[in-house]
């Protein structure tokens, strides 16, 4: 157990933090990234990227996150493999986090930059059979599925890539959508449609996952959203694909949030109301979610930060405190 003192912490190693933890790193502010169970993020657990600008070619999610990861690096970020269980914010500046390694951490300014995860239906069967044909990344499990039937579950862009990328293990593929409209991106929609693997099923939600006799999943209940008629699609493997929602359990009672959980700041700012604490990318997003949003925030949120650093006195002890004038202009 050890106590690590910091100019900046960063909770999070996706975009947001890993842009946070580039930019703090040139404005000598010597980050920590308190990395957690998804080091890299979301994009971690896809494949091709192809609207990150910067790369004519299209580049792989993996890939790309670890180029950030390896360029924070470079201009002087620690990493720290640990999960942040515990905030102390009321003080406001410095802050106190405390890793599941039992280390603790003190910093003069905090970015939040813990992202989004999964979002699960909450039906019958889906936890049962988690690893046994329900799954929420194909990308990670689709090759599981060679050759036999899946279902994929939403209508946004991470469901139409997610069937459009599973037509490399599958022919038959079948999005399943509660509305007759999809969500996602027009030019997902046109290769979705157009693609021969896959058929949709509109205005239907499942009800439950069924396992067939050898445990594994065999069948799905559905219901129709406009007539209200039963029905089933047999299937090998289910991937729900419906959404995140933010990692926020942290600093529930400790910072504003909306109704959905999504951590509230300064509008067209990464402030929170506490001063010296900042959020970034989809913690704080729920309308653009996309890793050059996220990378954005987080280089605002270091520009904040370096702002608000510039607003405190530092003492003999080299102990950072409040300035009178106040902070974060
Ligand atoms: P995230 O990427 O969610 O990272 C959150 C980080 O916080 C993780 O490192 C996690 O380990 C860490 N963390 C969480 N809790 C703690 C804790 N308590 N302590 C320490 N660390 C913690 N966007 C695009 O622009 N283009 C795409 O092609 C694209 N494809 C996508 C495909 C899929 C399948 C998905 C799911 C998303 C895709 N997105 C895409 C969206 C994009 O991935 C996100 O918008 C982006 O990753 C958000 O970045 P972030 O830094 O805010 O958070
Ligand atoms: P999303 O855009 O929120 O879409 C979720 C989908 O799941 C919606 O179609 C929704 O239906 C459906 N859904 C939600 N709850 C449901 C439930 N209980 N039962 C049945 N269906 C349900 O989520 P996402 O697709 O994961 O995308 C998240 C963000 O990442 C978006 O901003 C997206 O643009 C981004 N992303 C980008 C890319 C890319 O740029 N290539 C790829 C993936 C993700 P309704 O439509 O009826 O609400």
């Amino acid at each position: 157990m050890a106590t690590h003192r910091t100019k900046m912490l960063i909770i999070g190693s996706g975009p947001a933090g890993y842009s946070a933890a580039i930019y703090g790193a040139r404005a000598m502010m010597e980050p920590i990234v308190v990395q957690g169970l998804q080091p890299g993020g979301q994009l971690t657990i896809t494949t091709d990227v192809e609207n990150y600008p910067g790369f004519a070619d299209v580049i792989q999610g993996p890939w790309l996150m670890e180029q950030m990861q390896k360029q924070a690096e470079h201009v002087g970020t620690r990493m720290m493999w640990d999960t942040i269980v515990d905030v102390d914010v009321a003080g406001g500046s410095p802050v106190k986090a405390v890793g599941d390694s039992g280390d603790e951490y003190i910093a003069d300014v905090l970015v939040i930059a813990t992202g989004a995860q999964a979002k699960w239906l909450g039906v019958p069967g889906e936890m049962e059979l988690g690893g046994k044909g329900v799954s929420a990344c194909a990308t990670c499990d689709g090759f599981f599925y060679r050759g036999k039937k899946v279902a994929v579950i939403g209508g946004g862009n991470t469901a139409v890539e997610e069937a459009l990328y599973l037509t490399n293990h599958s022919d038959d593929v079948t999005l399943i959508h509660r509305r007759d409209e999809l969500r996602a991106e027009k030019i997902l929609q046109e290769r979705l449609l157009n693609h021969p693997k896959i058929s949709v099923i509109w205005n239907k939600t499942v009800e439950s996952f069924e396992a067939g006799p050898n445990g594994a999943l065999h069948h799905l209940n559905l219901r129709d959203t406009v007539t209200g008629d039963a029905s089933t699609l047999d299937a090998d493997g289910a991937f729900v694909a419906i959404g995140h929602a933010p990692a926020t359990e942290l600093f529930k009672g400790k910072l504003p949030m909306d109704e959905s959980g999504y951590l509230l700041t300064e509008p067209g700012s990464p402030k929170t109301e506490v001063p010296g604490v900042f959020a970034a990318g989809d913690v704080t997003d729920h309308v653009y979610r996309q890793a050059v949003t996220a990378a954005g925030m987080g280089c605002m949120a270091a520009l904040d930060a370096e702002r608000f650093l510039a607003h405190l006195e530092i003492d003999a002890d080299g102990h950072a405190h409040a300035a009178k004038e106040a902070v974060a202009g």
